[in-house]
């Protein structure tokens, strides 16, 4: 660590996810030797400063923050050493800051990036589902029938797929997930970092059964396996019907073909011989 000034520019660092002792050495010095804290909430960003024991200008930023907003932090970066936080994990990460360090990026200002926790990689790391590949998707959509649109069109993707998640929400989710991804192995990570901390991994009906017993509190990752094995035993009619609860019978067909690499013309024919029933 050094007292030497920091170079103008936007630092953008992470923070922690919870304990804050996984706050690390070069965020804490970056946040010491800025001229400015850009962050979501000037009163969460002040009990960490407080607890490293720093007093620091903050300004209120994020990505709905106006253009006069923005515009006031580019300028600053000018001649200041900006550090962007959120109110925990990695900014850009399901949280503020995109807009920014593209303004910045257009502007030549110089930008860099601090590592830390994120929630998405330590469920990942924790859930022991594969993790080769991953994709990480954000919050599912709250209403019904955009939750299963996204969840069809990520059924394909041979990757682990990671989502943020709140607790009233989590039990809906767990639903949609066993009916657009049967049979697939889900992790539920919770209170990562925290007194709390669990991690469950295991099939849906087993974890819906579970957190509808012990409804579930704090913040929440959920994990669902790449496709695998199940693959190839498919129930297309369940599948069809649960499509066609919320769409045609030629959007239900081109949802499952999605989701399962079917045929999408043998789907469209059953589909209109169930919807017929
Ligand atoms: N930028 C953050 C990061 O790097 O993880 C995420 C911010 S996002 C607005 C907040 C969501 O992240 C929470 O609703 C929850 O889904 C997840 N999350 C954050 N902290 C968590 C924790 N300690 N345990 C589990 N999930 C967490």
């Amino acid at each position: 660590m050094s007292d030497a000034p920091l170079q103008p520019g936007l630092y953008i660092v992470a923070t922690p996810i919870g304990n804050l002792g996984d706050i690390t050495m070069r965020s804490a010095d970056v946040l010491s030797r800025c001229d400015l804290v850009a962050c979501e909430d000037t009163r969460v960003t002040g009990k960490l400063l407080k607890h490293l024991g720093l007093h620091k200008k903050m300004w209120r930023y994020d990505d709905h923050s106006d253009e006069a907003a923005r515009e006031r932090v580019i300028e600053a970066m000018r001649g200041q050493a900006v550090a962007l936080v959120s109110d925990a994990g990695t900014p850009l990460i399901s949280d503020p800051g995109y807009r920014l360090v593209r303004r910045a990026r257009e502007e030549g200002l110089m930008v860099t990036s601090l590592p830390g926790a994120c929630a998405a990689i330590m469920g990942l790391t924790l859930s022991g589902l594969p993790n080769d590949r991953f994709l990480f998707a954000g919050f599912l959509p709250v209403k019904e029938k955009a939750r299963a649109d996204m969840l069809a069109e990520l059924a394909g993707v041979s990757a682990t797929l990671i989502f943020y998640e709140t607790p009233p929400r989590l039990l809906k989710a767990l639903e949609a997930i066993g009916a657009a991804l049967p049979g697939r192995e889900v992790s539920v990570a919770r209170e990562l970092t925290k007194l709390h901390e669990e991690c469950r991994t295991g099939e849906v009906g087993s974890l819906i059964d579970h957190y509808a017993a012990h409804p579930p509190k704090g913040e929440i990752v959920l994990l669902v396996a790449p496709p695998g094995e199940e693959a190839g035993e498919f129930d297309l009619d369940a599948l069809l019907l649960a499509a066609m609860e919320h769409d045609k019978p030629s959007q239900a067909a081109a949802q499952v073909a999605r989701a399962t690499g079917a045929d999408r013309k043998a789907l469209y024919a059953r589909a209109m011989e169930l919807k017929a029933r």
